[in-house]
């Protein structure tokens, strides 16, 4: 089955990329979310003159021979590129053998716990109390994840005393019988997050995620060490040799790779593998309502050391409202704190057709 076609369909926000084979078989991926159009862009110059004419079956030799061809350009936008195709081909799989991409893994279809995730920090801890509380009672999530601190913001809070304030005020409107998240997104030195560390664990927060700058792994790994509740990382990580330093220096409890900046299904896959072998849960990073949540619903009901629930972004209404309406049948509804993967071939998903007349649009196939 050899890869005959290469189609994307982006804006700036997110692009599409279908695949044709020669026999006319078709798969849907997507490169990651924001700077798409730039994604698109390398798609096309560093990622789809490979796999032109590739076997569409071997699909982590293909994303094993574009990372060693071009070797020169390491880094997300390569990954992103890639992610793009790696996810179009399990697609195709699917469709092929009619199996959804959990079951080409090994995994099985059906339910998935969610945890309700805030992208927010320009909120105050009572209107995010109140917004938590609301999605707790109506949809029955039961596990939150809200924001500390201020990204990268170098032990600079969003504004004076926020974290200090939304730490205890969210987990007791919460209240028991919900699992507590937060999320600091590169916000702290050690010294601090230990600090911070320390009120999480007042007050019933079982995950304390990316304390530290993200690349700097041993300061993570003190944060590790000195707190009791789980310290968790990796979504920005896209090289395996980074995934080296992090689980073999112990530096986080739980890893978070995300799927498409890591560049697809099978480098996740590889992490995830890594991780179980040293004996770490995987709960993979999905924060938008774009392909990438769909590719971590697959992982979670397939993987060994899957973590006990999905990331699931609670923010349409504020910032994300471009990825309501990117699929015919929106695959995310939320009924009893849960998500289903369903039985349909692939990713079980069609782009939407309103999406795709506005998109822009480029091709590489055969001459
Ligand atoms: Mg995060």
């Amino acid at each position: 089955m050899k890869i005959a076609k290469l189609e994307t369909f982006c804006t700036p926000l997110i692009g599409f990329l279908r695949v044709t084979t020669e026999c006319g078989a078709q798969g849907w991926g997507q490169v990651s979310t924001y700077n798409a159009d730039i994604s698109c862009t390398v798609f096309h110059r560093q990622v789809a003159r490979h796999a032109l004419g590739a076997d569409a079956t071997d699909i982590a030799g293909l994303v094993q021979r574009i990372g060693d061809a071009e070797l020169k350009f390491p880094g997300t936008y390569l990954r992103r590129a890639t992610g793009a195709l790696d996810t179009a081909l399990w697609d195709l799989r699917g469709k092929a053998e009619g199996k959804p991409v959990t079951a080409l893994l090994g995994g099985t279809p059906g339910p998935l716990r969610v945890y309700g995730s805030s992208m927010r920090r320009d909120i105050t801890a009572a209107d995010e109390a109140a917004r938590l509380c609301h999605l707790r009672d109506t949809l029955g999530i039961d596990a939150f994840k809200w924001r500390v601190g201020k990204e990268a913001g170098r032990d600079i809070d969003k504004w004076p005393g926020r974290t200090e304030e939304i730490v205890p005020h969210v987990s007791k409107a919460l209240g028991d019988g919900v699992t507590k998240l937060v999320d600091a997104n590169s916000g702290f030195s050690p010294a601090r997050a230990i600090e911070v560390g320390r009120l999480l664990e007042d007050h019933g927060i079982s995950h304390f995620e990316e304390p530290c700058p993200y690349w700097e792994h041993d300061w993570t790994r003190q944060v590790t060490e000195a707190l009791s509740i789980d310290v968790t990382g990796g979504e920005q990580d896209c090289e395996l040799s980074s995934w080296q330093s992090i689980i073999g220096g112990r530096c986080v409890n739980v890893v978070q790779p995300d799927v498409l900046y890591l560049g697809g299904m099978c480098r996740t896959l590889e992490v995830a593998r890594m991780a179980a072998e040293a004996g770490m849960t995987c709960t993979p990073h999905s924060a938008n309502h774009g392909l990438v949540t769909l590719c971590a619903m697959h992982i979670l009901r397939a993987i060994p050391n899957a973590g006990p629930y999905l990331e699931y972004s609670i923010e349409g209404p504020y910032t994300q409202q471009w990825a309501d309406h990117l699929f015919v049948e929106r695959p995310y509804a939320v009924r009893d704190g849960q998500v289903e993967v369903s039985d349909a071939p692939g990713w079980g998903i069609e782009v939407a057709p309103a999406f795709l007349e506005k998109a822009a649009y480029a091709v590489t196939e055969a001459a």
